[in-house]
């Protein structure tokens, strides 16, 4: 359900070469997040996660339950590595200061409402409570997402090193149907059909897992009826696609690199691909999750 930490370094190394070549994405937002990605990758290796869980009271489902449905540790359950999370926020908000502009205006309030704000980012992250980010994105409305980026972005190595280490009492390789992650039971940000049959893998917005699942259902309400899933592509952007829901009216990104030879890294996958989520909110669309950057 994790790539390991080398291969996903390799893959980022041919993505952002890939990224580069990409004039409608702005270089300056590549080079923070290949600076972000290249921090975080160190940090899952150093994050410092519980690794007994067990007995009543920890939380922990069964896998049994698990298969029926229920996330293997529910996302309020969570912890992080708080003083890693706490100097990961530092350096994110130093890397959006040396940026200038709104980006660097709002990490300037950032910095200047301390480790409160901080506190109350890094809870309402792991809460699912969007309403400090609201709040903020109020305040600095030319730079609306700064605070969930670097709130999610700091948290998410050691909840990703957490999840990790849950993951090794699952079954491997099991295609799971339900459409959220059967680690945290969060809603997916990104899919990837791969192998020969296209088997369909979604991406987990908050741990990260990778888990297979049911080729042809919405990952937000479990639609089945292929009549009600259209998916449609864009011709500037070969090896992506968009799959909606006529029920929920939500889409996902789906890469689909079974015809080329291009590295496939879901988060980075999703910033190239962001033409097509101009294009789904077009079409009357939406995402329920932020872009695995938290923008
Ligand atoms: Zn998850
Ligand atoms: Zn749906």
């Amino acid at each position: 359900m994790f790539e390991s930490m080398e291969r996903e370094d390799k893959l980022a190394a041919r993505k952002f070469a890939d990224l580069r070549k990409k004039p409608h994405i702005p270089a300056q937002l590549v080079d923070l997040v290949e600076q972000v990605r290249s921090i975080q990758s160190q940090a899952r290796g150093q994050a410092v996660v519980p690794t007994v869980f067990a007995g009543p009271g920890s939380g922990l489902a069964s896998v049994d339950q698990v298969i029926q449905g229920a996330p293997l540790l529910a996302r309020e359950r969570f912890s992080y590595d708080a003083a890693q999370a706490g100097q990961l926020f530092g350096r994110f908000q130093e890397l959006l200061s040396g940026m200038g502009g709104p980006m660097a205006q709002s990490a300037g309030i950032v910095r200047e409402e301390g480790e409160t704000l901080m506190r109350a980012a890094f809870d309402a992250f792991m809460a699912n409570d969007s309403s400090v980010f609201v709040e903020f994105a109020k305040r600095t409305p030319n730079a609306p997402r700064a605070l969930s980026f670097l709130a999610q972005s700091s948290l998410t190595p050691s909840i990703t090193a957490l999840a990790e280490s849950l993951s090794a009492s699952l079954p491997k390789d099991r295609t799971w149907d339900q459409g959220t992650c059967p680690i945290c039971g969060s809603l997916a940000f990104h899919s990837v059909l791969s192998g020969k049959e296209g088997v369909r893998v979604n991406c987990c917005s908050f741990c990260r897992a990778a888990y297979r699942t049911v080729r042809l259902q919405c990952p937000y309400c479990e639609e089945r009826d292929a009549a009600k899933l259209p998916y449609f592509t864009a011709d500037e952007e070969p090896g992506y696609r968009v799959d909606a829901c006529l029920s929920c009216q939500g889409y996902i990104k789906t890469t689909d690199f079974r015809e080329f030879d291009r590295p496939s890294l879901p988060a980075l996958d999703d910033l190239e691909s962001m033409s097509l989520d101009i294009l789904a909110m077009k079409r009357g669309f939406t995402r329920p999750t932020a872009s695995a950057w938290g923008f």
